[in-house]
């Protein structure tokens, strides 16, 4: 038997950065090196079905040791109105686990350097002596509160790779003790793990119908309780401002200066809509990039909001303020393309709330306190449930991902891989 952390410190070991700029999937072959050593792992445990799509999606399948045709699938005549099995015609529920391969492109995978930090003392750590790399409490209030914990860390060059391989192992390990221990009565449960979540594409080629679960969880959240059900509402929005450039000298009247009128569109946007000032379920607009010149420039934004009505008002909003502009700068002045991204999974978990106090009664089971949390971004999860399959995000554990201040308790791998295989008895129950 392998422990969650032992997988842990082997996945990190494989660069797995996606690339935004690449059109394949997965979109970068390296992947295929962690798929395809999921693969063998899970064909070792035990695990059926096992396959690697073209796509590099790794399924997999651990079978019901439940006989739904007798006492343990119930009496039908006892089973309560409304309970999960009678959702189901009188079964128990296929159950899906998912995380991602993939690290962000925000910083680099390559090259992993874990350390364990024993028994933390509660104060700064240096990551990185020669480099003065340090995690500063100052800057991660939340730090003390760790005390006496071991923590992975990295060594300050890198990204950690929690997010999500810390999802993968605590879903492996999972599955090597459900196998392990066929006398755990539990339904059938999929696993998948997934390419390119950091690049918005995990959901793409996921095949809900080749998975073959009812309902899921992605194991792809943060700190040890974290449950998430409820994220944000997503569109970008394009902005392209056509300009017209004349010499300096001379462009009285005649000149339109593109950069100027990008300047006032963003001008026109709530100023505290922003980023910068937002949390919890307030929305906002967020200018991500801008290039141009006087002649030509470009804007994009990413617009979001929990709320689908206040979603619908912000682009509103935004087109409104193209219009203006180009009341005042000429038809054609402002081009604004806004484009929906993703939305809320609420309003799909809601009818299956069972999920979520499943996941809450289970983590209270194994000590864990939950701690429900709209998402300020999107899952997998998110998609996939507009695509059929429920499925809110768990946590995984980790903390500041996507940087070099990623880390991980190692109490809160194990917590984690035992708030699974606890989530996995009680759907059957
Ligand atoms: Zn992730």
């Amino acid at each position: 038997m392998k422990t969650a952390i032992e997988r842990f410190l082997k996945y990190v070991s494989y660069d797995t950065e996606s690339d935004e700029a690449s059109a394949s999937c997965p979109s970068t072959a390296k992947q295929r090196v962690l798929a395809e050593q999921l693969r063998q792992e899970l064909i070792e445990l035990g695990a059926a079905d096992v396959r690697v799509s073209e796509f590099g999606y790794v399924f997999a399948r651990i079978p019901s040791t439940m006989d739904e045709t007798l006492a343990d699938a119930g009496d039908g005549a006892q089973m309560a109105a409304g309970s999960v099995r009678q959702q189901y015609g009188g079964r128990t529920p296929v159950l899906g686990f998912i995380a991602h391969m993939d690290t962000s492109p925000a910083l680099s995978g390559a090259n992993v350097k874990p350390r364990i930090v024993q028994d933390y003392d509660g104060g700064d750590i240096v990551l990185n002596e020669e480099k003065q790399i340090v995690m500063k409490v100052a800057d991660f209030s939340f730090l003390p509160g760790l005390k006496g914990e071991d923590l992975i860390v990295t060594d300050g060059t890198t990204l950690l790779g929690a997010d999500d391989k810390a999802g993968i192992a605590e879903i492996m390990t999972m599955a090597e003790h459900l196998l392990t221990h066929p006398e755990i009565k539990h339904g059938e449960i999929c696993i998948g793990f997934t390419p390119d979540e950091e690049i918005g594409r995990g959901a793409d080629r996921f095949d809900v119908a080749d998975f073959g679960a009812d309902i899921a969880y992605t194991v792809d959240g943060g700190a040890l309780g974290e449950l998430e059900y409820e994220n944000f509402n997503a569109a970008s929005g394009k902005v392209t401002i056509h300009g017209v450039s004349i010499h300096p000298g001379s462009a009285k009247l005649k000149m339109k200066n593109a950069l100027l009128i990008g300047m006032e569109f963003q001008s026109l946007l709530p100023t505290f809509e922003n980023p910068m000032y937002t949390e919890g379920y307030e929305g906002f607009y967020h200018l991500d990039v801008m290039n141009g010149s006087v002649e030509e420039a470009q804007m994009d934004y990413i617009i979001r909001d929990h709320d689908r009505a206040k979603f619908e008002e912000k682009k509103r909003f935004f087109a409104d303020a193209a219009a203006f502009l180009n009341r005042k700068y000429g038809e054609g002045t402002v081009v604004c393309e806004i484009r929906d991204s993703y939305y809320n999974m609420k309003e799909k978990i809601e009818p299956c709330m069972y999920l979520i106090d499943t996941a809450e009664a289970a983590m209270r089971a194994c000590g864990v306190e939950p701690i429900v949390v709209p998402i300020r971004g999107g899952t997998d999860g998110a998609r996939l449930s507009y695509m059929g399959l429920p499925c809110p995000n768990l946590c995984t554990g980790g903390y500041n991902y996507h940087g070099k201040y990623e880390f991980i308790p190692v109490g809160s791998l194990e917590k984690t891989t035992e708030i699974l295989v606890e989530i996995a008895k009680r759907i059957a129950e």
